[in-house]
């Protein structure tokens, strides 16, 4: 188990090409952090940092007080879990999780025991016979996870371990990566583009764009209070509908359309001093019933709820309905916003206002 401490870190590439720019984090004991953004945003890039694959061209990183900027990689006491799995197609399940341990040089009993620890752990059990080719994805998965186990890290770290999976079986692995989190507690940090992961793995996400962090904070602050017009549209699903607003002559216009708008919003503005904003509504914050209209242009039921896509002041938008909700295309149906949900942005910075 261990704290980590990145301070300042910056990646330079040979080509020139800066992936990464001034990371600080500071990475408690135990804790689950994800990095997510979408691809090319600098995450792999960050966690080879951490595991001692890639250089760090400038600033520290610490683990456990320790300062590891320059350590090698097999010194750090971290394990790593691919998305390829990277197991030996001619080794058995059960010499794949041993390896490390053999080379290690490490008594054949301990091996043994660790080995059938981590097979229990994972249900891989029945499984330690077989070669590599015989297992299903999500069971090559757990392997990969195994090999890590076994060696008992400090620091786990995973880069986009369930890409590799079909949709069911993600699902059901990212609960047991979840899972074993809370059996080991060991410190884990887990890169992936996908905002669902994110939200239910991580204790505290870091949401990255073009090498920079935009934002650290737990899920609930990421969805409820996004700093950055990048994070807003970037966590939740289906994303947050934005609008272009403008104050002219003390009036509202949201694209165009003049509107009242909540006092909460109205006092945003004008503390702002601004006059161009963006006000974004998650689809779950617009209410059936009101003085606002939808246009539908196509209609989603899921069987628990309801995702009704039209235009809302013109703009393609989605909101998302509790339970069956039948409504034709051309149908306007009216609506209203929790008002205490609403986002202010500032249209210049992007950064949120209230
Ligand atoms: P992510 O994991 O978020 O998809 P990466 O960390 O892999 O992003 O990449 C970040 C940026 O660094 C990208 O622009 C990518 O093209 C660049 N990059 C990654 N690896 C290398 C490399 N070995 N040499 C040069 N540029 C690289």
């Amino acid at each position: 188990m261990a704290s980590l401490s990145l301070q300042h870190i910056d990646k330079i590439y040979d080509n020139n090409v800066q992936a990464v720019f001034d990371f600080n984090m500071e990475i408690k004991d135990g804790e689950f952090i994800v990095l997510v953004g979408p691809s090319g945003c600098g995450k792999s890039t960050t966690l080879r940092m951490v595991a001692g694959l890639e250089d760090i061209s400038a600033g520290k990183l610490f683990i456990d007080g320790k300062d590891c900027t320059r350590l090698p990689a097999k010194d750090r006491d971290i394990a790593m879990v691919f998305q390829n799995y990277a197991l030996y197609g001619h080794m058995t399940i059960y010499e794949n999780m041993a390896f490390s341990l053999m080379l290690a040089k490490e008594d054949k009993y301990v091996i043994h025991e660790k080995v059938m620890a981590a097979a229990e752990i994972l249900g891989l059990t029945a499984q330690l016979n077989k070669k590599p080719n015989q297992l299903s994805g999500g069971q090559r998965q757990r392997v990969a996870m195994g090999r890590a186990i076994v060696r008992n890290p400090k620091v786990f770290l995973f880069d986009e371990p369930l890409s590799n999976l079909d949709a069911k079986l993600r699902g059901s692995t990212r609960r047991e990566i979840k899972l074993l989190h809370k059996r080991l507690g060991t410190t884990m940090i887990y890169v992936t583009h996908d905002q669902t992961e994110a939200l239910t793995l991580a204790d505290r996400i870091c949401c990255m764009s073009m090498g920079h962090v935009q934002q650290i904070g737990t899920p609930l602050e990421l969805y409820d209070h996004p700093k950055n017009l990048f994070v807003a549209s970037f966590i939740g699903l289906p994303p947050m509908n934005l609008f272009n607003l403008e104050v002219k002559d003390g009036k509202y216009y949201v694209e165009g359309i003049e509107a009242d708008l909540p006092d909460r919003i109205v006092k945003g503005i004008k503390d702002s001093g601004k006059d161009k904003f963006v006000l974004g509504i998650r689809p779950e914050d617009i209410k059936l019933g009101g003085d606002f209209v939808i246009d539908v242009t196509l209609n989603e039921n899921t069987g628990h709820f309801t995702l009704t896509h039209g235009k809302l002041f013109g703009k393609t938008s989605c909101a998302k309905f509790r339970h069956w909700q039948n409504f034709e295309i051309g149908e306007k149906v009216n609506v209203s916003f929790d008002e205490e949900k609403i986002h202010l942005f500032d249209a210049d910075t992007t950064d949120a206002l209230i």
